[in-house]
């Protein structure tokens, strides 16, 4: 399989969190060629959501997703707030053209034991927040994140388990795969085969360190690691998926320490190799 140009590249902000701005994001992917980015909301409204919507424009970068809405069971309960909170996720996807709206869904909510519980507010919460994205237009993506953050971020763990609810939910809902969660699934091919290119909204690359010194800031750059991105990027692509593939590495002790323009030169390297 041929390797990735910049030009089918994403940058999600995280990956330069520690160093710079959105709009230095903005301005970096420009300088670089690569074609899109993916904002975390606390990047975006710390720019402001209108003058970002124009920068990324003026730049002709893509939005290959908007991270993060979600988070439905951090009250115990689908609150007014927490439907706000969403629907303003929506709208702010909506104005940046982004390709979909980055759900994480939530843990145990603080002091429960009950996880059927959580994933009941978990689907009340995506429907709710999906009739509103209906209206929009905007794709709302389930991303399923590794068991590890089942009791504190997500409790949908499994692409199997993302496309169950999709498929009670209806259209407009899909699924954002993130390599770094999913590589270690037996029934990924079939799963991503069942989702096809319908329920395919993002594809999020990185890689798994071995060993891994921390759960969630620990991650890796492609290469550097056990998954085999090629194969996983092929199935995508073999299912139809034509979106960007978004670089998304938390990395507290390297990647974040480092120069953004050398993050930028070696992430689009090493994205040359797979
Ligand atoms: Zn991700």
């Amino acid at each position: 399989m041929a390797g990735l140009g910049p030009d089918r590249l994403s940058l999600n902000t995280a990956t330069l969190r520690a160093q710079w701005s959105l709009a230095e994001c903005i301005e970096g992917c420009a300088r670089h060629g690569i074609a899109g980015i993916g904002p975390w909301r606390d990047k975006l409204q710390e720019m402001g959501v209108k003058e970002a919507a124009r920068a990324i424009r003026t730049n002709g970068l893509e939005v290959s997703g908007l991270c993060r809405g979600g988070w439905f069971t951090a009250e115990g309960a689908i609150t007014q707030a927490v439907v706000d909170d969403n629907r303003r996720a929506v709208d702010e996807a909506a104005e940046i053209g982004a390709a979909c709206l980055v759900m994480v869904v939530g843990g145990l909510p603080d002091g429960s034991r009950d996880l059927a519980h959580a994933h009941a507010l978990v689907e009340e919460g995506l429907a709710v927040t999906l009739d509103y994205a209906r209206e929009v237009g905007m794709p709302v993506a389930i991303e399923p994140l590794h068991p590890m953050y089942a009791a504190d971020r997500a409790c949908v763990n499994t692409t199997r388990q993302a496309l169950d609810i999709c498929e009670r939910l209806g259209e407009g809902i899909g699924v954002a795969l993130d390599v770094y969660h999913v590589w270690w699934d037996p029934e990924l091919a079939a799963q991503i085969t069942r989702a096809g290119r319908d329920r395919l909204y993002a594809f999020h690359i990185c890689d798994w360190l071995v060993p891994t010194r921390d759960l969630l800031t620990d991650r890796g750059m492609m290469g550097d690691g056990v998954i085999d991105i090629p194969h996983i990027r092929g199935l995508v692509e073999a299912a139809g998926f034509t979106g960007l593939n978004e670089v998304e590495i938390f990395s507290a002790e390297n990647w974040w320490k480092r120069d953004p323009d050398e993050v930028l030169t070696v992430m689009i390297e090493r994205a040359g190799a797979c």
